[in-house]
């Protein structure tokens, strides 16, 4: 049995929302991840059940390695076809709004949401969600949105109509939000909810490797060089920084993507809680930052302070405008003033 997470109230409106509605749009963040996917197809699918049109938006393109899941080739992308999506987001009697909390992390999709007459509903996990939406359905204590997506579902009385692609889709955002059940994963209803997943056929060693075993040759040779070549560790601060320029993105054939998780990797040191990975972004002319930490190292404080971002307590990004030297003072910077908060982690 699984704890009553999402309030009644929001249950009920939700769907009764559903219910009424004819034509749904699923909107979710820029540059979607596997959650940001899963939970979006995941409703999607499970509203097809219902008999329901519902159209999946994303503002732009979602890496290859999540091309395979069920449903991911009808997903329209704003910044291809914004004119058609313009129609569906104003003709929509609910837009469900996935996997973020503040209308400036869909981007362009933003203008057509904020203007459609649309209910809207929000169900997320990221902190201080902006109350856009009717229904606001936001646990940061829950690792991912699709975890949500499978609860709502099951307390709406429909887990009978939960799929195997459904099933597959949920699944995906669970895994990859917790990068493979190793980090925010110790709310032991997870894995009841895996079991409840099982049971519907899915096969999640299969899912593992085509989400986690897809690299090319050119994303694993950068892995080696940024290790070898560009890590830099700050014992005294238990940090370690990865910073990649423009030029050597080039030299290893770089696509959107390769570096996806380099962040993570220097948290594989003993005693290292703190990482953060800078990469010079071309296409936007900045600095993306990553940042993650492990135990109670708040590095969405970091990204906020310093680099204008957010995020989760252990994992979070920001954007830096500037050069890359400048970039890494202010990292210099931001270690020195959470100095006491890194050693007492
Ligand atoms: P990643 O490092 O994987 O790009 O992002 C990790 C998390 O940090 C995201 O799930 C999101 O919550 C947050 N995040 C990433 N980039 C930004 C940003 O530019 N601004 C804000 N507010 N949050 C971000
Ligand atoms: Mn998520």
């Amino acid at each position: 049995m699984l704890t009553k997470v999402i309030q009644q109230a929001n249950i009920d409106k939700v769907a009764k929302y559903f219910e009424r509605a004819e034509k749904l749009v699923i909107v979710t963040h820029v540059s979607p991840d596997g959650d940001a996917l899963g939970s979006s197809l995941g409703l999607a699918h499970f509203l097809e059940t219902q008999e329901k049109t519902v159209n999946v938006i994303v503002p732009n393109a979602f890496p290859d390695f999540l091309r395979w899941m069920p449903g991911a080739k009808d997903i329209i992308r704003y910044d291809k076809y914004s004119e058609f999506a313009d129609k569906l987001i104003a003709e929509a009697d609910v837009i469900c709004c996935l996997d973020f909390n503040a209308l400036s992390r869909i981007d362009a999709v933003a203008k057509p949401v904020a203007e459609s007459q649309g209910r809207k509903v929000m169900i997320d996990h990221h902190l201080n969600p902006e109350g856009f939406s009717r229904v606001t359905i936001s646990h940061p204590e829950i690792s991912s949105t699709s975890e949500l997506v499978f609860r709502l579902i099951c307390r709406m009385g429909y887990f009978e109509d939960i799929t195997l692609e459904c099933a597959q889709c949920i699944y995906t955002g669970m895994m990859t939000d917790t990068g493979g059940f190793t980090y925010n994963s110790n709310n032991r209803e997870i894995y009841f909810i895996i079991s409840e997943l099982l049971s519907k056929g899915i096969d999640k060693d299969d899912i593992y490797r085509k989400v986690f075993n897809t690299y090319s040759e050119g994303r694993l040779r950068l892995m080696g060089y940024v290790l070898y070549e560009k890590m830099q560790v700050f014992p005294q601060f238990r940090t370690a920084l990865i910073w990649l320029t423009a030029e050597e993105q080039g030299k290893f054939q770089y696509v959107k993507g390769d570096t996806e998780g380099f962040v993570n990797m220097p948290l594989q040191m003993k005693n290292i809680c703190f990482s953060v990975f800078l990469r010079e972004d071309t296409e936007k002319n900045m600095i993306k930052v990553s940042l993650r930490s492990v135990g109670t190292f708040p590095c969405n404080k970091v990204a906020a302070e310093f680099f204008n971002g957010g995020g989760h307590l252990n994992a979070s990004g920001g954007e830096f405008y500037g050069k890359m030297e400048d970039a890494i003072e202010v990292f210099k910077q931001a270690l020195v003033k959470y100095e006491d908060l890194l050693l007492k982690n």
